[in-house]
């Protein structure tokens, strides 16, 4: 077994190699990433669309101008300077409604409004993406803002035996655990068992039911993308002392990243200190 702590990283929306960048971001549920080769992107996106797991297409956020003129047939009214923004996911769904039988895929629609990106820097076009490494007791906690698009290593698909996990299960050092000998030791004891556990019944069972004795404590790694009048809302909820010392201190990370890029989270962010 092995424990490590709690990591939160930026991951800037990406100004080149679009479709690379949300490969990566899927590949995080399969735990696959060493399986990316030159030209891996665009199978893998479209193999997500056939499985209907399209939630992952989230993450990549366009904002282009909502003026006269066409994207592959879409047509957009003047209206003066304004923009319209939205996630790969949003164009896809909006090519594929109102029974239009338009045959597009996610390279394709990457390819074109990347060529047509606009830059912006405020809360409602602007989306931030950070990769965040915690334990499943917090990433319940975070999966529970309705408004963010999330991508989670799953442990239907890890195997934790497997030589690309090193052959154990990875557990996250609680933050706020009382300091002493006792309470160390009585948590590691209940992690080993566990592992023990776990190694015991993928023995002819498949890691889905494997997975059910595995604790809150299990590392789980995951990509969260949120608007940034969204993130503004979780670091309002996540920042306060009644939250738990474990996302408070991931809400604290991504409030030192926001706070150096836009004024918007100087200072109005609720902190109850
Ligand atoms: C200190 C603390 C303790 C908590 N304890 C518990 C607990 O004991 N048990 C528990 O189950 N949860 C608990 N939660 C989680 C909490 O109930 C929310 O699920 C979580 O904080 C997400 O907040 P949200 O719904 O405001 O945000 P999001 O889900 O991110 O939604 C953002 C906003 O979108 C709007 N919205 C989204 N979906 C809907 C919808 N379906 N209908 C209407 N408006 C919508 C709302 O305006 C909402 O504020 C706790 C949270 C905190 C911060």
């Amino acid at each position: 077994m092995k424990i490590v702590s709690q990591t939160v990283t930026h991951i800037p929306q990406p100004t080149e190699n679009h479709a690379e960048w949300l490969e990566k971001i899927g590949r995080v549920c399969y735990k696959s990433e060493d399986k990316i080769t030159a030209g891996s992107a665009e199978k893998f996106l479209n193999m997500l669309v056939s499985n209907g797991h399209t939630s992952v297409l989230e993450h990549l956020y366009f904002t282009v101008m909502y003026g006269y003129g066409s994207l592959h047939s879409v047509y957009f009214r003047h209206d003066g300077d304004k923009v319209i923004s939205g996630n790969v996911r949003t164009i896809y769904e909006a090519y594929k409604s109102n029974g239009r039988k338009i045959d597009i895929d996610i390279p394709t629609i990457i390819q074109l409004y990347s060529g047509s990106h606009i830059q912006m820097s405020d809360m409602i076009h602007s989306a931030e993406t950070f990769h965040i490494v915690t334990d499943r007791a917090t990433s319940h906690e975070l999966v529970r803002h309705r408004t963010a698009s999330i991508s989670m290593e799953s442990q239907r698909y890890c195997v934790y035996s497997k030589d690309k996990f090193g052959g154990e299960v990875t557990f996250i050092q609680p933050i706020g655990m009382i300091e002493g000998e006792f309470s160390q030791s009585e948590w590691k004891k209940i992690c080993e068992n566990t592992e023990r556990s776990y190694f015991a019944l993928l023995r002819g069972n498949k890691p889905e039911i494997a997975r059910s004795v595995l604790p809150n404590s299990t590392k789980t790694e995951l990509y969260m993308t949120c608007r940034l009048k969204d993130w503004k809302h979780f670091l309002d909820l996540r920042l306060s002392p009644k939250a738990a010392p474990q996302i408070r201190n991931i809400a604290e990370k991504i409030q030192i990243v926001l706070k150096e890029k836009y004024p918007e989270f100087s200072d109005n962010v609720y902190r109850n200190e």
